[in-house]
């Protein structure tokens, strides 16, 4: 899908993504039903906010209702998909966005690395789901106990920097969090710094931070709570 990305400009992405946009109304309204697959570009920030907060509502209460029906949802978005947010997430094993906001197939467009943090990689993947897929909010989720974060502190505090490749997780997160470290605040507190500089980072994009600015998208921080199941939105 990626493939030729860095083939593209700007431009030449966008008006794919009007191709891509007709397209992927007609894929996903030909037998989805309208509530698990509005068309693209037409859910709010507000509403698509709302959608996942009920969704991490049923997770947790373990009334899930997304399992049903998957072959269908399936082969209804074998040409083209309608996500209505994109999440950017930590790869924790604990953390799987479709569960924890019940969603389906083909609901959200998701980012995971160890984490949560935004480099040129996430940053043009939520440009393209913005721009092409026509996604209106993207959530930055965090959550506490995170490998990710409690190693980047560390790393701070006894001022060592990590090992190769490990190092870009800590290049990614440090600037976020050291005013935590310094201050001797709790790897929590560091989580949810770490959630709010990463989706403050986005404004810096030239797609979109425009976007941002003028309110036709949203980005929100969130933490997941590991042993409740329940998002905090920060
Ligand atoms: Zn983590």
């Amino acid at each position: 899908m990626f493939s030729n990305r860095n083939s593209l400009s700007r431009s030449e992405l966008i008006r794919a993504g009007a191709a891509a946009l007709s397209l992927s109304v007609v894929g996903a309204g030909a037998s989805v039903n309208a509530a698990n697959a509005a068309p693209q570009g037409a859910v709010s920030p507000s509403d698509a906010l709302d959608r996942l907060a009920a969704g991490n509502k049923r997770f947790v209460s373990g009334s899930i209702k997304n399992y049903e029906g998957i072959p269908e949802r399936r082969l209804a978005l074998a040409g083209g998909q309608a996500p209505y947010a994109s999440v950017l997430s930590c790869s924790d094993s604990r953390v799987p966005p479709e569960l924890v906001f019940d969603e389906h197939v083909g609901d959200l467009f998701v980012v995971r690395n160890a984490g949560n943090f935004v480099f040129p990689d996430v940053l043009g993947t939520l440009e393209y789901g913005y721009s092409v897929l026509g996604v209106k909010l993207i959530m930055v989720l965090g959550h506490d106990s995170c490998g990710a974060i409690s190693a980047t502190y560390d790393a701070l505090k006894e001022q060592r920097t990590l090992p190769p490749n490990l190092d870009v997780i800590q290049k990614a997160i440090q600037d976020g969090i050291r005013s935590v470290v310094t201050s001797n605040g709790t790897k929590n507190a560091a989580t949810i710094a770490n959630a709010k500089a990463q989706a403050t980072r986005m404004k810096s994009s030239p797609v979109l931070g425009p976007a941002i600015e003028s309110g036709d998208c949203k980005v929100v921080a969130a933490e997941y709570h590991l042993a409740s199941g329940k998002i905090t939105f920060l």
